[in-house]
């Protein structure tokens, strides 16, 4: 079969479950065959080897299943980097983009010398934590995540962006960490206290009917939902956040658009935190939680 032929056939196909069924086809064929999307039709007369056309054939299917696509190529662009991702993995969104430019606003305002630590909470795939870490050349990264699936796919992203002599990584539910899990940093030069917790924890209600099918389907659980309408990670992680941040370190966190106001009092409830604002994605909803640790109190004997 030809290039063309395939393309042609595949999008006739895709329509029925795709609103981008020719995109796909030329993503999925082109992928397969090592090409850039746009030079496919300078090569759309040859005629496809079997093997490839069986790999192309093998993934149309999926898409047709309505796998989201970055499953289907293994990779999903996110800021300025292509991250490796596979199923298992949450894909990275385009509205967690604007937490990377928040945390590197405040990172350049500290204008320090010193080496800086941050912590990803949920790390997934890990673009959160390493597209800071290619920004910032002083910046100390440690990853955590309850899967074992994420953490071998943000290692994998780690040695793809070549940051991984800054990055370290715990395999471990967040709810149960405290700053001893952090000890074995101590030789690569950890003080104990980090200057920036940084996450996208999973925030969507367990009882949430707006849910896309395929985010649904295809898509970690353990990464989108969790109890308390969905404020149970970021009530556990805001406290952990509050007990191995210096004071004045930033705690940023993406949220629910409809949580903003809850996601405040919480912070507030904690009293680890103080500068609490709001602040919005590309398309001006509420998205993320910035605060910063308050100054230890002094002890008063
Ligand atoms: N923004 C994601 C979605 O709506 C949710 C990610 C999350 O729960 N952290 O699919």
């Amino acid at each position: 079969m030809k290039i063309l032929d395939l393309v042609t056939q595949a999008t006739l196909f895709l329509k029925a479950t795709s609103p981008s069924a020719r995109l796909d086809a030329e993503l999925i064929i082109s992928d397969t065959l090592s090409l850039r999307r746009e030079d496919l039709y300078i090569h759309s007369e040859k005629i496809l080897p079997p093997a490839i056309l069986s790999q192309c054939l093998q993934k149309i299917e999926r898409r047709i299943q309505n796998e989201p696509i970055a499953y289907i190529l293994n990779k999903k662009d996110f800021l300025n980097y292509t991250f490796f991702v596979q199923p298992g993995v949450l894909i990275p969104r385009p509205e967690t983009e604007l937490l990377v430019e928040y945390a590197l606003h405040w990172i350049e305002q500290q204008n320090s010398q010193h080496p800086l630590w941050a912590l990803d909470l949920g790390c997934g795939s890990g673009c959160i934590g390493l597209s800071l870490l290619k920004e910032v050349s002083n910046l100390q990264l440690v990853s955590v995540d309850i899967s074992a699936v994420a953490i071998a796919t943000a290692q994998k992203n780690a040695e793809l962006l070549d940051v991984k002599d800054r990055s370290s990584f715990i395999l471990k539910n967040a709810d149960e960490m405290d700053f001893r899990d952090f000890d074995f940093l101590k030789e690569k030069g950890f003080s104990g206290q980090l200057d920036i917790v940084i996450s996208n924890p999973p925030y969507i209600s367990k009882s949430d009917p707006n849910v896309q099918d395929s985010v649904k389907k295809f898509e970690p659980h353990e990464a989108l939902y969790c109890e308390e309408q969905g404020l149970e990670k970021m009530k556990k992680w805001t406290n952990l956040a509050g007990s191995v941040l210096r004071p004045q370190g930033l705690w940023i966190f993406e949220i629910g658009s409809l949580q903003g106001e809850m996601a405040k009092r919480i912070l507030q409830e904690s009293d680890f935190f103080e500068n609490i604002e709001l602040a919005q994605d590309y398309s001006g909803k509420d998205r993320f939680l910035i605060s910063h640790k308050k100054q230890t109190q002094k002890s008063t004997n």
